[in-house]
């Protein structure tokens, strides 16, 4: 699978609650979507934006925590990069 079938296939929750959040199937940029459990609400554009923010650094976890076991097995890599720092994600994806 690759990385696009992913978020295509995947629902947008809440970061608190991890219920998928409702709003419009067809939204445009100011639709409104909110969370049915807690209330939490954002435009369809800043929902966008901040899984595509959990997305990316999901992703550059995932591969860091690869590389570091991979250094750690060899004498021949030495792995100096920087963690991706945690946060609280307002919305997330349901597939990673
Ligand atoms: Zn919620």
């Amino acid at each position: 699978m690759n990385e696009e079938d992913k978020t295509a296939n995947a629902q947008v929750l809440c970061g608190k609650c991890k219920v998928p959040i409702q709003g419009p199937t067809e939204p445009t940029e100011d639709s409104i979507f909110k969370c049915p459990d807690c209330g939490a609400s954002d435009t369809h554009a800043d929902v966008m934006k901040e899984v595509g923010e959990y997305f990316h650094d999901t992703t550059a976890r995932t591969l860091q925590s690869h590389m570091k076991k991979a250094a750690r097995s060899s004498k021949m890599i030495t792995y100096k990069g920087k963690d991706v720092a945690d946060r609280e994600y307002k919305f997330i994806l349901s597939t990673i």
